[in-house]
């Protein structure tokens, strides 16, 4: 059956458009919404189809390749009906935003209008290095955004001397900067990039990721343009390499990175790389080029706290001059812990549907619109949980996981706990032999296949297994 559009007269496609543009602000971030949308206009809505005015092809070409998608869904959520969004150019097309401007607008807007947008309109053609490597910077992404807390601070304080430094800094060259995901390594490195350009505008800063690296490296072999891919990247004065990880296994690509690495480094240069692990937790990278990234400073990032994760919210919500009650601000940062992204994610979602439904924000209607996220972020079982659980049923120590002791009493309940890290857990067997005192994954192997075997042949065996199971997720 045809999905029935929600919208009937064209004047109500105008409110649906307005009601998009709310959520687009709060996906996109101010700075970035004011500096595409303020330049957009709603002409019509018809047969599912939205129409929309833009002043200049250049913005029609940019809104309909990095953001047609971002529309579509923001439609979608108030009228799944749609179909496809349209563009006609017009010169005249005029602001729709009066809004009234917050003093950290102004302040971003500023650096988009300075640097973001300069380097988007006016790419100088006579640079290879910056075609080759330009990149654009999140204008969210500052130091004066990053809310401080003890997991990020000394990637903070590492990421920020580095920034403020007008030279190398030779105890910290390269900077490795490693954490999970969405725990703000690219956030940091974006923000050493605003510093420098803020504050030392002759310095040559290049952000890449590796995988545009790999890429890039890559391409210019085929093109036979290796000599201009080297000189770009060494006639720098700060690289800084996103996502090391990436490149792990790719022979050709690393042997590049590392005399990248050491050329930049022997000229003092800065380094600055991320990562999703520590260097000598880097599978299927060369030793050589491991080591090379640990002769620096190694900063990591770990997982928030309940404290940090209020503050961020708090300063999110102080950016978009926002009011959001108590209650709900502590409900969120109590309940999604994966990651910042996510938490941001959650935030968005509950002012989004706020803002549509034209209600406040209330626990109670947070609660609901996040219940499959929370039930995904509470399902997150750590080895660390397992092993608490398992020691309190069998009441043995936690540091009894990772002792080698065999008498009975003690290796059935680690075996047990292996058993469900392996089922619980997305972990791998060498992750999880080293979180039971640096087993290797053949002993976990042992074990998981030892609890296999005494479920089915003991069934009282079977159905404890399947209580503690019940025990840990809940
Ligand atoms: P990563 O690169 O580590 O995966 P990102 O840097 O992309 O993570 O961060 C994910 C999101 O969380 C971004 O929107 C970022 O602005 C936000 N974020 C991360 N850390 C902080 C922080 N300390 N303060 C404010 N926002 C943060
Ligand atoms: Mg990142």
């Amino acid at each position: 059956m045809a999905k029935v559009s929600l919208v009937d007269e064209i004047d109500d496609g105008k409110v649906v458009w307005e009601k998009s543009l709310n959520i687009l602000k709060l996906d996109l971030g101010q700075a970035v919404y004011k500096s595409w949308f303020s330049k957009v206009n709603f002409d019509k809505y018809e047969s599912n189809i939205v129409t929309l005015i833009v002043p200049t092809r250049f913005v029609r070409d940019w809104i309909s390749t990095h953001f047609e998608k971002k529309i579509l869904r923001a439609w979608k959520a108030i009228d799944p009906a749609i179909r496809k969004v349209n563009f006609i150019i017009r010169s005249d097309a005029v602001a729709v935003t009066t809004e009234h401007t917050s003093s950290v607008d102004i302040k971003v807007k500023n650096v988009v209008e300075d640097n973001f947008l300069a380097d988007e309109f006016n790419q100088p053609t006579d640079s290879k290095e910056v075609n080759l490597f330009a990149s654009k910077f999140d204008p969210r992404f500052t130091f004066d955004n990053f809310v401080v807390g003890p997991p990020n601070q000394l990637a903070y304080a590492a990421a920020r001397s580095v920034a403020e430094s007008t030279k190398a800094k030779p105890g910290s060259n390269p900077l490795f900067l490693y954490g999970g995901v969405g725990l703000g390594k690219t956030h940091l490195m974006h923000a050493v990039a605003w510093y420098i350009r803020n504050n030392h505008p002759t310095r040559k800063v290049v952000y890449i990721s590796a995988e545009k690296f790999m890429y890039q490296f890559i391409k210019s072999l085929r093109s036979k343009n290796i000599m201009d891919f080297k000189e770009g990247l060494r006639s720098v004065d700060v690289l800084m390499v996103d996502d090391v990880q990436f490149i792990c296994g790719k022979e050709s690509t690393q042997e590049e990175f590392f005399h990248t690495l050491n050329t930049l480094i022997d000229n003092n240069k800065q380094i600055i790389i991320s990562c999703d692990r520590s260097p000598s937790d880097l599978e299927n990278m060369e030793e050589r080029i491991k080591s090379r990234l640990g002769w620096g400073l190694v900063a990591d990032i770990h997982n928030t706290t309940y404290e940090l994760r209020l503050g961020i919210l708090e300063s999110k919500l102080a950016m978009i001059d926002t009011h959001v009650p108590r209650d709900v601000i502590e409900f969120l940062a109590s309940k999604i812990t994966s990651n910042i992204r996510e938490l941001e994610g959650a935030l968005n979602k509950v002012i989004a549907h706020s803002n549509l439904i034209g209600r406040k924000v209330t626990l109670e209607v947070t609660q609901e619109i996040l219940r499959d996220l929370i039930r995904s972020n509470e399902k997150a079982i750590t080895i660390e949980h397992i092993q608490k659980k398992i020691a309190e049923k069998y009441n043995i120590k936690i540091s009894d996981m990772s002792s080698s002791r065999r008498s009975r009493a003690i290796a059935r309940p680690r075996q047990i706990a292996m058993y469900l890290a392996k089922n619980l857990t997305q972990k791998s067997l060498a992750d999880i032999g080293k979180k039971f005192g640096g087993k290797d994954h053949t002993t976990v192997m042992h074990a998981i296949k030892k609890i296999e075997q005494l479920i089915t042949e003991d069934k009282d065996f079977a159905e404890d297994i399947k209580l503690l199971t019940r025990v840990i997720e809940c």
